[in-house]
């Protein structure tokens, strides 16, 4: 570990080892397999390129990302390291150059696609020179359940058989248990040993606000102006239009902003990620095609100027704020449109009906987690399996709580209704019958003759609303796992229908309040 802090010092130029990565690079060093799970931004990289360094041999990355290659690659490079890259975007002459360093072992670290790895040539001249090991990035690609599927990953598993000798690591930012098991049969990884990182960003503030009279850009602007007025930023909007749009607009308030979006030609694109990395105080107002394999550790901030698809896809993007551990806000506004919006984009979506069905719930799970009265951190990281016991103090909620009404026997009423019609139903069947609103399908089931029908009616509907997507979450009630938009009572719904717990819901905006009020003449 000693020749590892060396390398940590004076190449990377850091001075201690960030939670997990010590136990990996000590356990790929001394020749284990591993199996490294690490929020991104978490320091994966370094997971392997450290011990590629320490151990004689050539370290073997396989990654799907050619254009993350090529940034680590110029990195390294920079920092004296032997790096090279092998993938199609080599000519004849550079590829000979590069299979010549090969053989005679003249390189630190080599980055491949898998395509590319997995050619006959490419084994045949690995198999004669020394490696230090084999980096498996993005490792989740091999799972079929996932949703970056790439069937080469699966082959990767021959690496076992032919290069017993040669410890392999395998690193993602997204596995659930399931794709973590797959990961681990698919790679032949049984005997690596499993470092799982928390997923708590704690120098992340988080920030989000339902937009009622102020629009969103004008709020923007009141929170970069104020805490961020030089700093480099990412502004995600949900069209092209409102990329331009925004730009443009934060131009005019005197700020570099640059569009990013997938209708821009691609030397366009190329000359903001450029620009975005190298100089500094730049905002870039993106679609989300801007994310994949930026790697700017100094961003301050993340703003949402609409919602994003899901709670994954919010911790993906927000995630890319303040990778180097300094203090940064992830900063969101949404409307009532944008869920709209994204209704629609679901249902005139490609895709079967279940599939549908899923995308609604996981927009339904952001909802509740932007409609949340407390610690978003501890909501965040429960939707992740991760239990923090107590609030961050450092999300909006923690610092300014929302005003919240006693919501206790809402929300048992709400999670007797789901347990009473046999927790096979959605939110809005069971609202139907909280109402006592009979239809057919109530009527079929004889849920109009449970004592829970009806005994909400004293309640709105749009309360209810905001109690079902609350609950869910706040871990109270989970949607299953076919996909059917079924609700179910978790563990954790126990002590609320006990009374032993109380249940805070969250008051609609002064604003929103002032608005829906009846005008009175
Ligand atoms: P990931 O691949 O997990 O998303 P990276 O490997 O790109 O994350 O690392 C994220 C950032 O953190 C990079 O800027 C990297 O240089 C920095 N970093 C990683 N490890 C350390 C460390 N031990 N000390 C300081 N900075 C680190
Ligand atoms: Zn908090």
């Amino acid at each position: 570990m000693e020749r590892a802090q060396h390398v940590l010092a004076d190449v990377f130029g850091y001075r201690q080892f960030r939670s997990q990565q010590a136990g990996i690079i000590e356990a790929v060093i001394a020749g284990n397999d591993a199996l490294a799970l690490m929020p991104t931004g978490g320091g994966k990289s370094l997971c392997y390129q450290v011990p590629s360094l320490v151990r004689p041999g050539i370290g073997i990355v396989v990654s799907p990302l050619i254009a993350l290659m090529q940034d680590q690659v110029e990195a390294l490079t920079q920092a004296g390291v032997d790096a090279a890259f092998l993938n199609s975007t080599l000519d004849y002459r550079e590829q000979m150059e590069l299979e010549r360093r090969i053989a005679i072992g003249a390189l630190d670290i080599l980055y491949v696609s898998p395509e590319r790895l997995l050619q006959e040539r490419t084994l045949n001249l690995l198999s004669d020179t020394t490696l230090a090991l084999f980096a498996i990035d993005e490792a989740h690609c091999v799972s079929q359940w996932g949703h970056d599927f790439r069937p080469e990953y699966r082959q990767l598993k021959l690496l076992a058989e032919r290069f017993p000798n040669v410890p392999r690591i395998a690193l993602t930012a997204t596995a659930d248990e399931r794709t973590r098991e797959e990961i681990v049969t698919e790679l032949r990884l049984e005997n690596a040993r499993r470092f799982i990182a928390s997923f708590d960003r704690p120098n992340i503030r988080y920030t989000i606000s339902n937009m009622a009279s102020m629009g969103a850009r004008e709020r923007l602007w009141r929170f970069i102006d104020a805490e961020h007025a030089e700093d480099a930023g990412i502004v995600y909007c949900l069209s092209r239009k409102s990329v331009d749009e925004t730009a443009a607009w934060l131009r005019g308030k005197g700020r570099t902003a640059l569009a990013y979006h997938a209708g821009l030609d691609a030397d366009v694109r190329r000359d903001v990620l450029e620009r975005f990395r190298k100089e500094s105080g730049i905002i870039v107002v993106a679609t989300i095609a801007f994310g994949m394999g930026i790697d700017k550790p100094d961003v301050r901030f993340v703003a949402h100027l609409n919602l994003p698809k899901s709670i994954e896809a919010y911790y993906q993007e927000t995630g890319r704020a303040g990778r180097d551990g300094e203090p940064a806000n992830a900063w969101l506004a949404y409307g009532i449109q944008d869920l709209i919006q994204l209704r629609q984009w679901i249902t005139q979506g490609e895709g079967s009906d279940a599939y549908k069905q899923v995308q609604r719930q996981k927009l339904a799970a952001l909802i509740g987690l932007c409609e949340l009265p407390s610690c978003r951190r501890q909501a965040l990281l429960s939707y992740f399996g991760e239990r923090q016991s107590q609030p961050c103090g450092n999300c909006d909620n923690c610092l300014e709580p929302p005003e919240t009404t006693d919501g206790t026997v809402l929300a048992q009423k709400a999670l007797s209704a789901a347990y009473r019609t046999g927790q096979r139903f959605g939110a809005s069947y069971i609202i139907d019958v909280l109402l006592g609103r009979s239809n057919e399908r109530i009527e079929r089931a004889e849920h109009d003759k449970l004592p829970v029908f009806g005994i909400g009616k004293d309640t709105d509907e749009t309360t209810w609303k905001g109690v079902f997507r609350q609950l869910t979450a706040s871990g109270y009630l989970a949607g299953d796992d076919e996909g059917y938009g079924s609700l179910q009572l978790t563990e954790q719904a126990r002590p609320l229908l006990r009374g032993e717990e109380k249940f805070a819901v969250r008051l609609p905006s002064k604003e929103t309040r002032q608005k829906a009020k009846p005008k009175r003449a």
